[in-house]
Order: structure tokens, then C-alpha cells, then sequence
């Protein structure tokens, strides 16, 4: 079983300037027996300095991160540049394409194929061209994500917690950079093999966010995605301080308990009775589930089980048993 990717690029990330260029996946499609799939790749390098990794399209429903850094992939000239920015900006090509959480490929979600391998499925090669190639270079990793179709979200910055004092601290620091309105510590309750967690797991100060979501999609958020990523490249010095746009301080919030993440008990139509930011007690009712198929049964309601405030809300009023309805957070230090 072969350890090294077929995934390749022509890109020389030792060079200065700017490089437009691809990541290659080799492919064979019933309508083309020999293709390569070209996941756009951008360098930027001027000197000496920290790399900069950047994401977008990790989840393709997600176009925050796709436009922002599309932007900057055209508009930093290397001369403001001090170290190099890599840039990917769909990271799951075909899912972004499609307009699809997950990859109509192999139908699996980018975001829990990490590290990946080599003899994997498309999605777990080029999970793997970026463990093994990419992050490597990395002094500071940034996945730009959003609600999507299925989530509305207050604005963060997020990160989990991680064990290292040191490194928490600097994902932190870099994190109130962004200007965010949340800085937001959360836990994985659905899976694990996330791009940010591999990172996170060789040390390397990592940033995730939830800027919206499909419905929020619009030029706040983009703003807020375009002038967080630079005023994160200015932190670590990639940036002038010339691109920084001051921003008031983020609140530092947190859902890391595991019933923070409220789960439909039911398969129905959801009516959510809180809005974004609601402050929420124990046991408050927080949305309802209705049976199209029995007009006479009560709703279920579904309450709260911790007390704070609504982080997050399913965007999708359809719901299957299981599915993430409201997401609760509450302030920390
Ligand atoms: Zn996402």
C-alpha cells in the first residue's frame, strides 16, 4: 500500500511572488477515463517569515470562505507580504461545485476525513495532501466555515480546547485579532477527523469559524470574513499593520458541555422559539417538532438542558431524529 499521494501540484512554495496554480487529483469518470480534478491553490511569498495556511470550501455550502479568500488571493501583492499565505480556497472542489455539504464523489464530509491516506477515497487523498504536504509548512492554520444550508450562527471564531496552556493561548490571541464578535471554544458531538483538530493536534495555532450561514450569507458577513483573515495575517506579522481593521473586542464564549448541543428527539417539521443570542434557562422551551402525518398530535417540545445563551439554530425547518436543533454557549473567561 503506497504511503505517498498521486495528489501533485506545479506550484514551488519556496519561490517569491505570486502563484496561481492547482492541486491535481487524479481521477477516472464514466465521461472522462483519464482526468485530474484541479483544486485551485494560490502562494504568496515574499522572504523570510511565518506561512500562513488558509481554507475555504472545506465544507462546499460554505461560500464565505471561497469568496474571501479568492479576494485575497487577487488583491495581496507579495510586497506586502513578509513569510508566504497559502491559499485553498475549495478545498472540496466538487462539494462546492455542487453546493453540497459533503462530496458527491464519494459522499463523504471533508471536515471528518483528516489526517486521510493515500489509497483512500478522493476525499480522504486530498485530506491527506493536505496533512502531509500542506499543514507541515504551516505556522498558523485558518478554515474559514459557516452554518451553511442546515445552521444559522452567531459570528465566531473558534477553536476547541486544547491541552497545551501555550498553544491555547496563542489560538486565543490570534482569535481576538480577528474581530469577531465570538471567540467560541466548542466540542466535537458529531465525529471526529476535523481539518482544525489534525492541525490543533500537531501544535499548530489553529482557527475555525462559523461566519453565518447560507441565509446570513451577505456583506456583513463577507466583511467580517475579508477583515478577520487580514487582521489575523497582521497578528503574525505575514501582514503590515496597515491592513488591520480595528474591530471591538470579541466576547470569549464556549459550548463544551455535550448537553449544550440540543438533538431533535423526533423526525418532523421543527418551529424554533428562540432567536440567535436568546438568553436560555434550564429547561425553557426552545423549539417544537410537528407531525404532518398526525394533524392531532401534540408537538414535541424540545427544552433546554443548560443554561445560556443561543449560539447556534438549525436553519433547515425539516428535521430527522438526531439532528442539531440549538446549540447553547455561555460566557467564560
Ligand atoms: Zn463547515
Amino acid at each position: 500500500m503506497s504511503t505517498t499521494s498521486s495528489l501533485f501540484t506545479d506550484l514551488d512554495f519556496d519561490r517569491d511572488g505570486k502563484q496561481f496554480g492547482y492541486i491535481q487529483a487524479p481521477q477516472s469518470t464514466n465521461t472522462a477515463a483519464w482526468a485530474n480534478l484541479f483544486i485551485p491553490l494560490i502562494v504568496i511569498k515574499h522572504g523570510d517569515g511565518p506561512t500562513a495556511l488558509l481554507f475555504g470550501g472545506n465544507h462546499g455550502d460554505e461560500y464565505e470562505g471561497p469568496v474571501t479568500l479568492l479576494k485575497l488571493a487577487r488583491t495581496i501583492s507579495p510586497e506586502h507580504v513578509r513569510g508566504r499565505i497559502i491559499l485553498v480556497p475549495a478545498l472540496n472542489l466538487p462539494a462546492v461545485q455542487a453546493n453540497t455539504r459533503l462530496s458527491p464523489l464519494d459522499g463523504r464530509n471533508m471536515n471528518r476525513a483528516f489526517p486521510g491516506s493515500p489509497s483512500d477515497t478522493i476525499t480522504g487523498q486530498i485530506a491527506h495532501f493536505v496533512s502531509s504536504v500542506l499543514i507541515p509548512m504551516a505556522d498558523v492554520v485558518v478554515d474559514v466555515h459557516s452554518g451553511g444550508r442546515s445552521m444559522h450562527f452567531l459570528p465566531s471564531v473558534n477553536m476547541h480546547r486544547v491541552a497545551d496552556p501555550r498553544q491555547m493561548s496563542e489560538m486565543v490571541r490570534l482569535a481576538m485579532a480577528w474581530g469577531a464578535p465570538y471567540v467560541f471554544i466548542y466540542r466535537d458531538v458529531a465525529g471526529s477527523g476535523l481539518l482544525p483538530g489534525y492541525a490543533e493536534s500537531l501544535g499548530k495555532p489553529t482557527l475555525g469559524t462559523e461566519m453565518g450561514s447560507a441565509s446570513q450569507y451577505g456583506p456583513a458577513t463577507l466583511k467580517l470574513a475579508y477583515d478577520g483573515l487580514r487582521n489575523v495575517l497582521a497578528e503574525m506579522g505575514v501582514l503590515s499593520d496597515e491592513h488591520r481593521t480595528p474591530a471591538t473586542p470579541s466576547q470569549i464564549v464556549a459550548s463544551e458541555l455535550r448537553d449544550d448541543y440540543i438533538m431533535s428527539p423526533a423526525s418532523g417539521i421543527f418551529e424554533p422559539l428562540v432567536e440567535l443570542g436568546d438568553t436560555v434557562e434550564v429547561g425553557q422551551p426552545v423549539g417544537c417538532i410537528h407531525f404532518i402525518e398526525q394533524p392531532s398530535w401534540e408537538p414535541v417540545v424540545i427544552r433546554a438542558k443548560t443554561a445560556g445563551f443561543v449560539m447556534s439554530r438549525r436553519a433547515i425547518p425539516l428535521t430527522q431524529q438526531g439532528d442539531c436543533v440549538v446549540v447553547v454557549a455561555r460566557r467564560i473567561e
